[in-house]
């Protein structure tokens, strides 16, 4: 039996899914408890997560278990694969830090919760906005991953969209709520790379 990489793409990217997902289960169900005492989520942010969504989550799916893409797909290459991988485990381990980090703070949107506290600790301290650096890095392991022009560059144009959309309203609201604390964080971090962007 020949290997196939284009299977164990698939595979790759279902696990890795599976473990996003067990990762966001228990801080998903502790935020939630606690009530939200702002929440901005105009229609111009909803429609961003769903873009988001498609982008990270179901055209790639879409891919996987259809066969309605296979026509941009392109010949696996085990570098591109490892790349891949690699970088989606990087993904995985970011987003367990930012999750300890941030704990009942979180929230899918731009939400604030009550008595909500700035985190500048643990993975805080080196960007603002750890938790965007990994769906970046999502987006670019499915890109180096998937043989498929499609299914591979969806999850970076999807998330940009977000992230690009959000970003400065999430910053605003921290500014809105924290004040002059979150201006001297926001002096000593960058956004989501350290030392450059
Ligand atoms: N932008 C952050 C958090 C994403 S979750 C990151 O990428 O890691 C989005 C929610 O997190 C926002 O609604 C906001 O309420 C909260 N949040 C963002 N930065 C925070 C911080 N430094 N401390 C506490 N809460 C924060």
């Amino acid at each position: 039996m020949t290997f196939d990489l284009e299977l164990a793409t698939k595979i790759v990217w279902c696990v890795f899914i599976v473990l996003w997902a067990a990762i966001r289960w228990q801080p998903n169900r502790k935020s939630r408890k606690t009530e939200k005492s702002v929440t901005a989520r105009p229609m111009k942010e909803r429609l961003a997560m769903v873009i988001s969504s498609f982008g990270l989550g179901y055209i790639p799916a879409v891919w996987i278990f259809t066969d309605f893409l296979d026509g941009f797909d392109y010949t696996p290459n085990v570098f591109l694969f490892i790349i891949g991988f690699m970088t989606l485990l990087f993904t995985l381990r970011l987003f367990r830090l930012t999750h300890k980090a941030l704990g009942k703070m979180w929230s899918h949107s731009l939400d604030l919760r009550e008595g909500h506290k700035l985190v500048t600790s643990g993975i805080y301290e080196k960007v603002r906005h750890p938790m965007y650096t990994a769906f970046w890095a999502w987006g670019l392991g499915a890109a180096f991953l998937l043989p498929n022009w499609v299914a591979g560059f969806s999850g970076l144009i999807g998330f940009g969209t977000l992230f690009f959309l959000r970003v400065g309203e999430e910053e605003a609201m921290m500014k809105h709520e924290f004040g002059e604390e979150y201006d001297s964080y926001m002096q000593r971090t960058k956004r989501i790379i350290p030392g450059i962007y």
